[in-house]
């Protein structure tokens, strides 16, 4: 883990843009996969979002593994 002095709510992360370890502001996000709207309850998908504070660029994983 690393530590911060700041209290940026966030965490430095490497961004491949960049090609630095900059600050990033994540969230979660739950994304509807299925195209089935009947479906759409079923199959949200939790997605960690983290966005480059210095150039903007955002990535996402997936949470879940299954
Ligand atoms: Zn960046």
């Amino acid at each position: 883990m690393a530590t911060t002095d700041d209290s940026f709510n966030g965490l430095t992360e490497h961004c491949e843009d960049c090609d630095l370890d900059t600050p990033h502001e994540v969230s979660v996000q739950l994304r509807t996969e299925s195209r089935k709207e009947e479906n759409a309850q079923f199959s949200r998908e939790p997605y960690r979002v983290a966005e480059c504070k210095r150039c903007g660029t955002r990535t996402s994983q997936r949470m879940n593994n299954a």
